[in-house]
């Protein structure tokens, strides 16, 4: 039997409409979350990009941060996309004056650690994990994940061996956007992890 997955996206902050139309051309049935009882009524989450320390700042506003703290503890699974990677990582640099994550995944990301030279740039990327054809990677205003505790797997690295990708139990995070290429391939490895663990 398959069951329709029930995903949300973290709707406090930047971009939500790309991932939940992602997950919807997937199958999934998602939800945009604002509120704690809308995130206890599904299996997994997705951080978008946008910009972390806003969303960090609303999620506390919106009394979300201990929901999904806990909701992490709890093992659910959660997708982060660069702003989204940073709120995952246990530890930040750059981050803005008493900036926060939700935390889960052992790594040190630094933010925008491309620099202002560079904003943005799109490369291709194999990534074995996911099989087929190389991913088409936007990256904006980028973070990358500095140092990695045991437990994280690298699923991606530019040609200097730089970490791009990570995923470490239940929390997937990348530095760049599958969301606004078109690339569905990462969400489908999130909603197999969702699958995964309602069974
Ligand atoms: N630089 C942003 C931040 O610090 C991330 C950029 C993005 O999500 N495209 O949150």
């Amino acid at each position: 039997m398959t069951t329709t997955p029930r995903v949300g996206v973290l709707a406090l902050q930047g971009d939500v409409r790309e991932h939940v139309r992602v997950l919807t051309d997937l199958g999934a049935e998602v939800t945009r979350i604002r509120r704690p009882e809308e995130l206890a009524a599904v299996d997994g989450l997705v951080l978008p990009g946008g910009e972390s320390s806003v969303i960090d700042k609303l999620s506390r506003a919106f009394g979300m941060r201990e929901p999904v703290r806990e909701a992490i503890a709890d093992g659910m699974p959660v997708y982060g996309t660069c702003a989204g990677l940073i709120l995952l990582a246990d530890r930040i640099t750059d981050g803005i004056e008493g900036q926060q994550t939700f935390g889960g995944l052992d790594v040190t990301v630094r933010r925008n650690a491309f620099g202002s030279q560079v904003d943005s740039f799109e490369v291709d990327l194999d990534i074995p994990a996911l099989g087929g054809s190389p991913v088409h990677a936007v990256f904006i205003r980028a973070p990358l994940v500095e140092q990695s505790g045991e437990g994280v797997e690298r699923l991606a690295t530019l040609d200097d061996g730089r970490v791009v990708a990570v995923r470490q139990g239940s929390l997937l995070g990348t530095s760049f956007h599958p969301e606004v290429t078109g690339e569905h391939r990462f969400h489908a490895l999130f909603l197999d992890m969702v699958r995964e663990r309602v069974r």
